[in-house]
């Protein structure tokens, strides 16, 4: 989950990292508000989840409240790498004096937080890393030990070593500073379950001040349980209703654009089902995984999901026995038809745990049963054409 600048800098600010005390508009006229009781220049930034705002206008300064009004009603409904805007931070602005780059990540293939800085802030990280790797500073913290003081000394004399001499700011108060902002980064990391915390440009202001002029932050999903504070921060704009409903039920869904509907139990086995029906020609309407144990109330609820997708017009049942029981996953479909009563034909296949019972249930109720996944996608891929081929013809009718 991916928090927004302002909130990622109110997560910095609760750690002791030093930022601006900003607040976020929703309205030209409210932009105009918080700028007038901030008072002075302020700096009116787009809230999306994206970086590279600055270039594609989304940052602007303004010198008081008319001209944060204006600018914010430029800035808001802007459209940033297919985001569009719907609230900007309004910042008090701030001289710079220079920009520094520090983030915390989640190494995965060292199974450590990477912490990189640089004395090249503000610019796209990426590019430094690729011309310049010299310019970055890396340590990996060992969770056992936590962060030492030499691996935040290390990174602070990496940053101002690597600036050129005229650049260098005062030196001391720097080095306590900038370790200082190490620290409360890698606890941020840490207590919030970050797999990214980062701030870029950490500046210093023209008067000597440090700060955290911009931040990202990624809260790590399978965390959130115990984040819920966190978790009441998640935008519901950025998920459809579907995506909403079924996380709140407990399931994983993303929506897709195809027209078959997937019901399966397992991440990995819903990926394999997407790729047969690909293979077959078929399109995904969405990747839905209903988890393990799977209760007929369950593979209800994940019924109601899929088939409220208008564009669904066929669904591939694909259930693995296991601890998940064939035939309670049966009655659990009959059950949920019970309710939907929908035309969209269902193609089943059960394997495992109680497999003929279950089969043998549907049997019962009419149902299309496959004993191979092959032979399933391929007979809901069909159905799902002959469908869509009926409803075409009702139209020219
Ligand atoms: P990004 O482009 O999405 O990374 O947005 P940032 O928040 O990093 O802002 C982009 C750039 O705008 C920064 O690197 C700064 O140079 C500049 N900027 C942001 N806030 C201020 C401010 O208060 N004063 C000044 N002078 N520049 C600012
Ligand atoms: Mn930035």
């Amino acid at each position: 989950m991916n928090l927004y600048e302002y909130q990622a800098k109110q997560l910095f600010g609760l750690h002791g990292i030093p930022i601006k005390e900003g607040r976020v508009a929703r309205t030209a006229a409210e932009a105009r508000d918080i700028a007038s009781s901030l008072g002075g220049p302020v700096v009116v930034k787009a809230q999306v989840h994206t970086g590279g705002r600055g270039k594609a206008g989304g940052v602007k300064l303004a010198s008081g409240s008319d001209e944060a009004e204006s600018i914010a009603a430029k800035i808001l409904g802007m459209d940033i790498k297919g985001h569009r805007v719907g609230q900007v931070l309004v910042d008090p602005a701030v001289d710079i004096d220079s920009e520094f780059y520090l983030a915390c990540v989640l190494d995965r293939g060292a199974r450590r937080i990477l912490i990189m800085a640089s004395g090249e802030g503000g610019v796209d990280i990426e590019q430094v890393a690729a011309e310049t790797p010299e310019r970055i500073t890396s340590v990996h913290v060992d969770p056992g030990l936590g962060l030492q003081s030499y691996q935040a000394r290390r990174l602070a004399y990496g940053v101002l070593h690597a600036l050129p001499d005229a650049r260098r700011p005062a030196f001391a108060a720097v080095l306590r500073d900038f370790q200082h902002v190490v620290a409360q980064l890698y606890e941020t990391c840490v207590e919030e379950d970050a797999t990214l915390a980062e701030i870029n440009p950490l500046v210093i202001t023209t008067d000597g001040q440090m700060l955290a002029l911009d931040g990202k932050v990624t809260i790590d999903d399978s965390a959130l349980f115990r984040q819920q504070e966190l978790a009441s921060l998640r935008d519901a704009g950025v998920e459809t209703g579907a995506e909403r409903q079924a996380r709140e039920a407990g399931l994983s869904y993303v929506d897709l654009d195809g027209s078959i509907g997937c019901l399966v139990n397992g991440a990995g086995l819903a990926m394999a089902t997407m790729d047969v029906i690909k293979f077959f020609g078929g399109e995904p309407a969405n990747f839905l995984d209903i988890g393990g144990g799977a209760q007929a109330d369950k593979v209800a609820e994940a019924l109601r999901i899929i088939l409220a997708d208008a564009r669904v017009n066929s669904v591939l049942i694909n259930i693995f026995g296991g601890i998940t029981r064939g035939d309670e996953v049966a009655r659990g479909i009959l059950a949920a038809l019970e309710q939907l009563d929908t035309d969209v034909p269902f193609v089943v296949r059960i394997e495992g745990t109680n497999a003929e019972e279950g089969r043998a249930i549907l049997a019962d109720a009419a149902m299309n049963t496959a004993t191979t996944l092959a032979e399933g996608a391929q007979l809901a891929i069909r159905l799902a054409d002959e469908r869509k081929q009926g409803q075409s013809q009702e139209v020219v009718a």
